[in-house]
C-alpha cells in the first residue's frame, strides 16, 4: 500500500486556478492522492460538480474554501473545512464577496486607466476560460494579470502584481473587506473549521499576535514547497495551542506552474478528523 496523501488546498477554475474541479481531480488521482478539497477563493461553486466527478474517479473529496479577510490593514487568508455545503450563511458570505469584487475589480480597472493602461470588462471575460459560466467564478487581481500580459502592458503576470496589482502598489484596490472574526463565525456556523491559511506568509507580528488569540480551529503548517526549517515554528506554535495542522499545495495550475498538486499534504489520521465532520454535515 502506498502512502495515504490528500492534498488540503488547490484551486480551481471556479476561482483563479487553471484546471475544471474534474481535471483537479483526475491530476489527483494521476499524482496518487488519496484525498482532496478545493478551496477556490471566496466560493464554493466548484462542489457541484466536483462531488460526482470524486466518485467517479475515485478521490475522497472534503468541502473546502479559502475566503479573503482583512485584519486591520491586513489581509489575511482563511480556510474552511468540513461545512455543510447548502448552510445559507456560507452561500450569503460567497455571494456578498461576489459583490465586494465587482466594485473592488471595477476600482482596480479604473486606476489602470489612470495609468494608461485600459482594460474593458469584456477583456477580462474573453480572457477567462470559455469552460464555465463567468458568473459562477471568483475574479481576482490574477485574472486581471493576465489581460496586462495579453495585452503587453507587462511581460509576466509576475511583473503585472509586482509593479501594478500587489498590495501598496499604484493599481491596488482593497475594495470593501470583511473581518476575519465574521469570517471565522460564518465557516462555524456552517458546523466547519476554520484555520489559517499560509501563516507562514503573515509578516506582520502584531496581526499574528492577534490571529493566534482567535477562534480557530487550526492552521495550515505544510504550505507549497516550503522546507522544513520554514515550517517548524508553526508546527510547533499548532501543536502548542492543540489546533488541527492542516496541509496542502495551493495548486493553481498555470498561474503558478512553479507549484506541483501534492506537493504538500496531509496523512489519513488527519484527513478522516475532517472527513468524518464533513460526512457528519453533508449527510453522505
Ligand atoms: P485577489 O483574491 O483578487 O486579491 O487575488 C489574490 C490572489 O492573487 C492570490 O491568491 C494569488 O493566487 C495571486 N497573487 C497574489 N500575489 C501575487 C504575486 N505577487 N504574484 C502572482 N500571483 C499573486
Ligand atoms: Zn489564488
Ligand atoms: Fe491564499
Ligand atoms: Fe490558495
Amino acid at each position: 500500500m502506498s502512502e495515504f496523501r490528500a492534498d488540503l488546498h488547490c484551486h480551481s477554475t471556479y476561482s483563479d486556478g487553471s484546471l475544471s474541479p474534474q481535471e483537479l481531480l483526475r491530476l489527483a488521482k494521476s499524482h496518487a492522492l488519496k484525498g482532496l478539497s478545493i478551496t477556490d477563493h471566496d466560493t464554493i461553486e466548484a462542489y457541484a460538480s466536483a462531488i460526482p466527478a470524486a466518485q467517479e474517479i475515485g478521490i475522497e473529496l472534503i468541502s473546502g474554501v479559502e475566503f479573503s479577510a482583512m485584519h486591520h490593514q491586513v489581509s489575511v487568508h482563511i480556510l474552511g473545512y468540513a461545512f455543510a455545503l447548502n448552510h445559507p450563511a456560507l452561500h450569503q458570505l460567497c455571494l456578498r464577496h461576489k459583490q465586494r469584487r465587482e466594485d473592488r475589480n471595477q476600482a482596480i480597472l479604473e486606476k489602470l486607466a489612470a495609468h494608461g493602461m485600459p482594460v474593458t470588462k469584456e477583456d477580462i471575460e474573453d480572457c477567462l476560460s470559455s469552460l464555465l459560466p463567468h458568473e459562477k467564478c471568483t475574479i481576482g487581481r490574477p485574472h486581471i494579470a493576465q489581460v496586462l500580459v495579453k495585452k503587453r502592458y507587462v511581460e509576466t503576470v509576475y511583473e503585472a502584481f509586482g509593479k501594478y496589482l500587489g498590495e501598496g502598489k499604484p493599481c491596488y484596490a482593497r475594495g470593501d473587506p470583511f473581518t476575519v472574526e465574521e469570517t471565522i463565525n460564518v465557516i462555524h456556523q456552517a458546523q466547519g473549521l476554520a484555520i489559517i491559511a499560509h501563516p507562514h506568509l503573515i509578516k506582520d507580528s502584531q496581526t499574528i499576535y492577534h490571529l493566534l488569540g482567535m477562534n480557530f480551529d487550526g492552521l495550515e503548517g505544510y504550505y507549497a514547497l516550503f522546507a522544513q526549517n520554514q515550517i517548524e515554528r508553526w508546527l510547533k506554535i499548532g501543536k502548542k495551542k492543540n489546533w488541527l495542522i492542516t496541509g496542502g499545495s495551493d495548486f493553481h495550475g498555470d498561474i503558478k506552474p512553479s507549484i506541483p498538486l501534492g506537493c504538500s499534504w496531509v496523512g489519513e489520521e488527519t484527513f478522516r478528523r475532517l472527513q468524518d465532520l464533513h460526512k457528519a454535515n453533508n449527510l453522505i
